[in-house]
């Protein structure tokens, strides 16, 4: 109770607004329409083309631009974790029926050194609760041994060699036999991705399967309308 009144006193000093554009919405986190409609982009990776053999399936749910940069960028540059809540919120749109069955969701780790500086891993604060909502255990089973240049910066044929062994798995017992959904904030060649995918596979995973927040990545076509709950910007995430 106490709770609600606050949350009405808080939205009586600071008005729900969305992201983007600034235009009132109904709940804190949520998007306004047409800025939603313009970053949906769900699809599915072609992890055969791209040559991510460790993933079993990947697919991204955002377009890497315009509003969804600019929400992620906040969060992870300038460390502004009231942020996650408009990637929550996105998540939130997921039809969870688009996924297979899930055993465990691990999220790819930040170096030690990184997560320090930044405070927190921005895949944790987007993805944490809503594995939590659809009673999907969260494993951190990997750790990042190795502090990396960011894939965008580098070449093309660099990208490969760059990500290769960095990733540790700390946590065999958690993945053994189980079908994993592997989440990333971005995804750009899926590489990250597929090195952290062969590590589970080969602490005995079973399935490995890769869901990033967004994507700059163009493959198949989007079937957005199909993936998303558009409609409404009151449907609370349960
Ligand atoms: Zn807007």
């Amino acid at each position: 109770m106490l709770k609600s009144w606050w949350a009405a006193f808080l939205d009586l000093l600071y008005p729900p607004k969305c992201p983007v554009c600034r235009t009132p919405v109904q709940q804190h986190g949520a998007w306004c329409q047409p800025c939603l409609a313009q970053v949906i982009a769900w699809r599915e990776i072609n992890v055969a083309g791209r040559r991510l053999s460790a993933l079993d399936s990947c697919w991204a749910l955002c377009e890497y631009s315009a509003g969804a940069k600019r929400v992620l960028q906040q969060l992870k540059y300038r460390r502004a974790s009231e942020y996650a809540v408009y990637c929550q919120w996105l998540l939130s749109r997921l039809d969870a029926g688009r996924l297979p069955r899930i055993d465990v969701v691990v999220p790819v780790p930040l170096h030690a050194a990184r997560q320090a500086e930044r405070g927190f891993n921005q895949t944790e604060l987007i993805f944490r609760r809503w594995a939590g909502q659809r009673g999907w255990p969260w494993a951190e089973a990997v750790i990042r041994t190795r502090a990396t240049a960011p894939q965008w910066e580098l070449a093309p044929g660099e990208r490969r060699k760059n990500i290769k062994g960095a990733f540790c798995l700390t946590r065999p017992e958690v993945i053994r036999n189980q079908t994993v959904l592997l989440v990333d904030d971005i995804l750009t060649t899926g590489m990250t991705l597929n090195e952290c995918a062969r590590v589970l596979k080969k602490g005995g995973a079973g399935k490995v399967f890769g869901l990033a927040l967004a994507s700059g990545a163009a493959d198949q076509p989007s079937e957005s309308t199909k993936a998303f709950t558009t409609s409404g910007s009151k449907a609370v995430p349960e």
